[in-house]
């Protein structure tokens, strides 16, 4: 069966305070009110890592995403995190391709490709994201251009690799905004983001967790969680206020 997963994106924001309480309250919440059947990630800062890490030990519930790794595996990279170092603070997962990063950092998909390999290297689950810029959505190819990344990124992984790949599906126009994809249209995508997986890899992908992105709260996770596809959420602003963070993870 699918995992049902709520991730987490911190982005840049929290201090370490800030975030060791954010943490100790998602913590709690989850313990009383999480059936065990999701799978809770959050994804700081690399810089609380550590911190967020020792906290989450006793919390078997919730585990430890990074939002970025570098390509390399160690070296004169001023500035940079390895997948090595991310793995040695306690970090089980790490958000990869973001559309900030894509944007904002110029990420391709080749890289990307390099990032997914060396953090699978490296015992650490991409938590793998794809999706279209508004024009694209209005031009009507935004099925092709997902593909095109997810070919381009993972398509050169062997099927026991893949099998350790989560999908984010966040619609750029969605993110941030409080424009969210409407359930027919995330359901949609989602299919879609399946039945080429499926080309690649068959059977297997019908056990990748596929999760939704892009303006996900508590008053419309449920709905954009009961489409067949869709697998869960990653959250971003919601992520920063324990209830309504953990509110959506009950939504399934
Ligand atoms: C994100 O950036 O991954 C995201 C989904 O953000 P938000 O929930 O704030 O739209």
């Amino acid at each position: 069966m699918r995992k049902k997963i709520v991730a987490g994106n911190w982005k840049m924001n929290n201090t370490l305070e800030e975030g060791k309480k954010l943490t100790s309250e998602v913590i709690n919440i989850v313990a009383d009110e999480l059936t065990d059947d999701v799978q809770v990630i959050l994804g700081t800062p690399a810089i609380h890592l550590d911190s967020v890490g020792k906290l989450l030990k006793d919390a078997p519930k919730v585990a430890l995403s990074a939002q970025n790794c570098s390509e390399h595996a160690a070296g004169a990279y001023t500035g940079e995190i390895s997948a090595k170092m991310l793995t040695s603070v306690g970090a089980e997962y790490v958000i990869l391709g973001h559309s900030e990063r894509r944007e904002y950092f110029n990420e391709s998909n080749e890289q990307l490709a390099k990032k997914v390999d060396i953090a699978l290297e490296n015992g650490l689950t991409p938590i793998f994201c794809c999706g279209e810029a508004l024009e694209i959505r209005e031009a009507g190819t935004q099925n092709e251009y997902v593909c095109q990344q997810l070919t381009e990124s993972l398509f050169h992984l062997s099927e026991e690799d893949f099998k350790k790949i989560v999908i984010a599906y966040e619609p750029i126009w969605a993110i941030g905004t409080g424009k969210t994809a409407s359930a027919a249209q995330a359901q949609e995508m989602h299919a879609a983001i399946r039945a080429h997986l499926t080309s690649k890899y068959g059977a297997a992908a019908e056990e990748t967790s596929i999760l939704y992105g892009g303006s996900c709260k508590p008053s419309n996770a449920n709905e954009i969680f009961a489409g067949k596809d869709v697998d869960g959420g990653l959250i971003g602003g919601a992520s920063l206020a324990a209830r309504d963070f953990v509110e959506i993870a009950k939504s399934f």
